[in-house]
C-alpha cells in the first residue's frame, strides 16, 4: 500500500517526518508499516505513534485535537482552508 499524498509535504519519508516502522498507530490501532515521527501540538503526549493515514484523513486531528505544524509561522493572507489542511492533515 502506498503512502497517502500530502499536497503541502510531498516527500515526508525523505524529510524524515515519516519512517518505516511496525509500531501500532495510536489512532487506528493498526500497524501499517509507517509511522509519523515529526512534531505534534496537542494535549496528549505522542511518542511517534500516529500513522500517516490518520494524519491524511484528519482522524488523528479529530481524535486528539492534534496539529502537526506550528501555525505561528504563517503569514496573514493564507487562506483558512490551506491553514487547516497544513496544520491538521499534513505531517510537520
Ligand atoms: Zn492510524
Amino acid at each position: 500500500m502506498g503512502l497517502p499524498q500530502f499536497r503541502y509535504h510531498p516527500d515526508p519519508v525523505r524529510s524524515g517526518s515519516i519512517v518505516e516502522s511496525e509500531k501500532k498507530c495510536k489512532s487506528c490501532g493498526q500497524s501499517r508499516g509507517y509511522i509519523y515521527t515529526g512534531p505534534a501540538y496537542c494535549e496528549e503526549d505522542f511518542d511517534d505513534d500516529i500513522c500517516p493515514w490518520c494524519i491524511a484523513d484528519g482522524s488523528a486531528h479529530k481524535k486528539f485535537r492534534a496539529e502537526f505544524v506550528d501555525l505561528n509561522g504563517f503569514r496573514d493572507g493564507v487562506p483558512q482552508s490551506a491553514i487547516e489542511e497544513i496544520s491538521q492533515r499534513t505531517p510537520g
